[in-house]
């Protein structure tokens, strides 16, 4: 089985999973594992997605499964994406009364979140378009690296995303994510055409701290749009790097302050 979701466009035997862990053959039909799975729900605060500037103040059911089609070393999220978590079924039918229910409460819609919600592409999909209809809003956080047909198919439902930018180099994104930034920055462009967008990086020391890089990653995102809010966050030890130390918070102010020459909104993440 080919499948096309994502740019590593897995070839998977017979029995076999892609990369990403959601995704079997099996007797040579292509499923999706993680259809109506759930590992988290919670009703966040949409600063804590991170989004800034769609509709501040409110909160958001959050619902998480498992699975991630990258394999970053820091990965804040490793039990879901890349553990073996317990899971509760859930229709989207269900997600969505449980949204509409929360209504009272601030609740502006549903985030698809916590792992990495392309990979649940058939579950977001029809709770997406569900929720629309209910007058619910949907967010989905991404690292981005989806197939640009299935992005396409998604985006009428969707309102807003935030989107890892992880790095602004190839080889960041080919050695520490098994990943190409090529792609990511496609999703970028194509999303802002069609939804409210926001940009997170977590800066991580020695790996993509320098000034250079902030100015060229901030460069290229004032080309698509100067008014796209960039989130860069601080690192704390996690997974397969808990040897590097937590960026200095100094670090961070810099690298504001550079991005700021280019960008409109500029939010520093994890610093008190
Ligand atoms: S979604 Fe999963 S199975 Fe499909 S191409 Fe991406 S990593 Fe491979």
């Amino acid at each position: 089985m080919h499948c096309h979701l994502c740019p590593h466009n897995c070839v998977i035997s017979p029995g076999r999973e892609g990369v990403c862990r959601a995704r079997k053959n099996i007797d040579g039909v292509l499923y999706s594992m993680n259809y109506g799975k759930l590992t988290s729900l919670a009703l966040d605060p949409i600063e804590k997605k991170p989004l800034y500037r769609f509709y501040p103040g409110s909160l958001i059911l959050s619902a998480g499964t498992f699975g991630c089609n990258l394999k970053c070393s820091f990965c804040q999220n490793w039990t879901i994406s890349h553990g073996t978590p317990s899971t509760v079924d859930i229709s989207p039918s269900a997600l969505v009364e449980k949204a509409v229910e929360l209504k009272d409460e601030g609740n502006i819609g549903i985030a698809y979140t916590y792992n990495e919600p392309s990979i649940w592409f058939e579950f977001v999909l029809d709770t997406a378009a569900m929720a629309k209809e209910r007058g619910l809003k949907n967010v989905l956080v991404t690292n981005g690296y989806i197939g640009k047909e299935p992005l396409t198919q998604l985006l009428p439902y969707v309102d807003a995303m935030n989107i890892d930018l992880k790095a602004f180099s190839d080889g960041f994104y080919r050695d520490v994510c098994k990943g190409s930034l090529e792609a990511v920055k496609q999703t970028v462009e194509t999303a802002a055409k069609k939804c409210h967008v926001e940009v997170t990086t977590l800066v991580i020391p020695g790996f993509n701290d320098s000034m250079e890089e902030i100015e060229e990653l901030s460069r290229w995102l004032a080309s698509v749009s100067q008014e796209i809010p960039l989130h860069l966050t601080r690192f704390f030890p996690n997974y397969k790097m808990k040897d590097i130390l937590p960026t200095p918070v100094d670090t961070l102010r810099k690298a504001r302050d550079i991005a700021k020459k280019n960008l409109r909104y500029v939010y520093l993440g994890n610093v008190w």
